[in-house]
């Protein structure tokens, strides 16, 4: 890494003058000037380099600039770099066939979008159309996306500033044993409950009402709320029994980071809709999708479907795709998640937690991992309040300006911080990035009490 502070400046200067960032007061922030990356690993122009424990935005599956996808995309580049969605195109026809051959039962049909929001979006319509029925249920504590419909299904503020109610959304409290919204104190009365006030809550809506229940298989940004045993098989009862489309969102859940190829697998369950987009291809070109069953995908056989987009499984992105599958398979990265899981990542963060009293929680599965900080392990207070900004913030600053301190670049959401490296990690770098964590909570623990 050749440090080139002067470089560095130059990006960061055209960068302040003229790029307007996602979810910032413009006039606050500091992005990092990035001068490369490999792997787990990116470094700024003053060559420091960091181990992402982010992976970008929980995207980068595989790592940065894995060499068979660069080659992949240089490649399709070479042959075929655009072609309009309503024509066949082999890469478009091949990404389309490896994704239905991973994802659960039969959801053979893919819809290809550019990214995850536009798959809910697209998810909800064709929910919509499939029942005639206009309104969705989703979860507090959940994020499905920042375009309309996705930000309005969305369970955390940033769906404040963006709540019309015009989408017909009804949100419902999902299961989170950690922080009980039942009162309830095992994981088996914590998903009877949830399920029970599902259920009411869709009485009282009138069943007749509801197109689609949307819900992230394990809850991403959210905080990692791996589901209690039969609460996502009792939300397909549900669904059955009312006519309602079973939405699953694997936007971030999807493609390994669980290690499964889909969340979903852990639970035995199969929705109606499946949502996809980071992990098919790492990101390396943007691409999502919906995954449709035969029952909602024969609704739109005779029957055009109103909706479209002009880059719909765009070649260079279904290249990426096919070469990420691939990638996937031959270096057993699902496999490698699920290990690192289970051997370094799961062991490694319940032994922090045993010294560290800002650790009230330890959860997760794959590289799909959260800490829960608090300030008192006996009362669960999280470390810092709700949505907290500011000097209510500063105990989480401190934490994470400590991780970067130590070559660590870490997730932070609120009192959480999430250990969601790419699903290629290494064990000696899962290793790096807990002995990180260990130094960044020891600062935590100073806001304990
Ligand atoms: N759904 C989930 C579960 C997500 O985590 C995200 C993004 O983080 C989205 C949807 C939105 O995806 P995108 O940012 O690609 O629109």
């Amino acid at each position: 890494i050749e440090p080139d502070p002067q470089a560095g400046a130059a990006v960061k200067a055209a960068d302040r003058a003229h790029v307007f960032h996602s979810w910032s007061a413009q006039g606050l922030i500091d992005p990092l000037a990035v001068a490369g990356a490999e792997g787990s690993y990116f470094w700024d122009y003053d060559g420091k380099r960091y181990l992402d424990f982010t992976s970008g935005l929980v995207y980068t599956n595989i790592g940065y600039q894995h060499p068979k996808v660069v080659a992949a995309i240089q490649e399709q580049a070479g042959k075929l770099t655009t072609f309009a969605p309503a024509f066949a195109i082999d890469v478009r026809s091949e990404a389309a066939r490896l994704i239905a051959e991973r994802t659960p039962g039969d959801l053979d049909k893919i819809f290809f979008t550019n990214g995850g929001a536009e798959a809910v979006e697209n998810a909800v319509r064709m929910a919509r159309l499939h029942t005639g029925r206009t309104k969705v249920l989703s979860a507090y504590r959940s994020y499905h996306g920042a375009t309309s419909t996705a930000i309005n299904l969305t369970g955390d503020p940033r769906r404040w500033a963006s709540d019309n109610g015009s989408a017909g959304v009804v949100r419902f409290w999902a299961p989170f044993l950690y922080r009980s919204p039942f009162y309830a104190t095992t994981e088996a009365e914590e998903s009877a409950r949830a399920l029970q006030h599902l259920e009411d809550t869709i009485a009282f809506e009138g069943p007749a009402t509801i197109a689609a229940i949307i819900l992230e298989t394990v809850p991403g940004t959210a905080g990692i709320m791996t589901p209690p045993p039969g609460y996502l098989a009792g939300v397909r009862e549900i669904c059955d029994k009312y006519g309602i489309v079973f939405v699953l969102d694997e936007v971030m859940a999807g493609f390994g980071r669980t290690g499964k190829w889909f969340a979903a697998e852990h639970f035995d369950v199969v929705p109606d809709l499946m949502t996809f987009a980071k992990g098919v291809n790492s990101g390396y070109v943007p691409l999502g999708g919906v995954a449709i069953n035969a029952e909602i995908a024969a609704t739109f056989d005779k029957r055009p479907y109103p909706g479209g987009l002009t880059y719909s499984g765009h070649p260079l992105a279904c290249a990426a795709a096919v070469a990420t599958i691939q990638v996937m398979e031959d270096e057993k990265v699902v496999e490698n998640a699920a290990h690192i899981g289970e051997t370094v990542l799961g062991p490694g963060l319940r032994e922090l937690a045993e010294r560290h009293p800002s650790v009230g929680e330890v959860r997760g599965m794959g590289v799909f991992w959260a800490l829960d900080l608090v300030k008192n392990r006996e009362t669960r207070e999280p470390l810092v309040p709700y949505n907290a900004a500011g000097e209510a913030n500063a105990p989480m600053a401190a934490f994470g300006a400590a991780a970067k301190a130590n070559g660590l670049w870490p997730f932070v959401n609120m009192n959480r911080t999430h250990a969601v490296p790419a699903c290629n990690v290494s064990e000696a770098e899962a290793k790096e990035g807990l002995a990180a964590l260990d130094a960044a909570l020891a600062v935590a623990d100073e806001h304990t009490a």
